[in-house]
């Protein structure tokens, strides 16, 4: 895919609103790139840095593939959870930062068994849910929902759900368990493939610096 924006100058990164971009401004701030102004004092949305050849743009989480992709963004920080679920084939994913971890778990009322008869699961997490269970060789009916997952077994939408867990109070307060572990998540640098090639120095110095700082002290 990722017919290609117009190339913008210098260096445009995509960053996933709340908790992510909360991680990620520490380790932006190490590689010299602090937002001009706070991402909640600001209606802006391309947010200029302290590097006059660097913006960033926050975006909800799962658009921060498609602005890479289609080189409106030449770089990205995003979740793994994301990036498995996302289709497209112009990013290339050169780092796991390890921030915002967490795990993509399947979860259902304490006492069912992942296995078990009951057959809906619901999550946003579409096509992860169907590669899970395609490769168990196990049929599901998967739901889509955009938010609040844990609502739906207690109302009896689904038997199952697909979220990230963190300390799981969330999962316990609805009365529900985790029951299986999909994947570990962790906030990953996405890059265009393109702007690899036509910016290579300011991508590749990007992309560098984070993974000096990542695996420093
Ligand atoms: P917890 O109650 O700590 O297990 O957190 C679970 C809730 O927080 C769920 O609604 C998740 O979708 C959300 N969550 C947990 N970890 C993350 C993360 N790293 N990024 C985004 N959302 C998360």
């Amino acid at each position: 895919m990722s017919a290609s924006a117009p190339p913008s100058e210098g260096l445009r990164v995509a960053v996933s609103k709340g908790r992510i971009l909360q991680e990620a401004l520490p380790l932006l701030a190490r590689a010299g790139i602090v937002p001009s102004v706070g991402p909640d004092e600001s209606r802006k949305l391309i947010l200029p840095t302290s590097r006059a050849d660097v913006s960033i743009v926050v975006v909800r989480a799962a658009d921060v593939p498609t602005y890479v992709d289609y080189g409106a963004a030449d770089a990205g920080i995003t979740g793994k959870d994301v990036l498995m679920e996302y289709q497209g084939d112009g990013l290339y994913e050169p780092l796991d930062l390890g921030i915002a971890r967490c795990r993509l778990m399947l979860a259902g009322h304490a006492g069912a068994t992942a296995t078990q008869g009951g057959r809906r699961v619901a999550t946003k997490y579409v096509h992860t849910t169907r590669r899970f269970y395609a490769e168990r060789g196990e049929q599901v009916e998967v739901i889509r929902l955009y938010g609040s997952m844990e609502l739906a077994p207690l109302v009896g939408l689904a038997d199952f759900i697909v979220d990230l867990v963190d300390t799981g109070n969330t999962l316990r307060a609805n009365g529900l368990v985790p029951l299986e572990k999909i994947a570990d998540i962790s906030s990953r640098l996405v890059v265009n493939k393109a702007a690899l090639k036509l910016k290579h120095g300011l991508v590749r110095g990007f992309v560098d610096d984070l993974r000096r700082i990542v695996a420093g002290p």
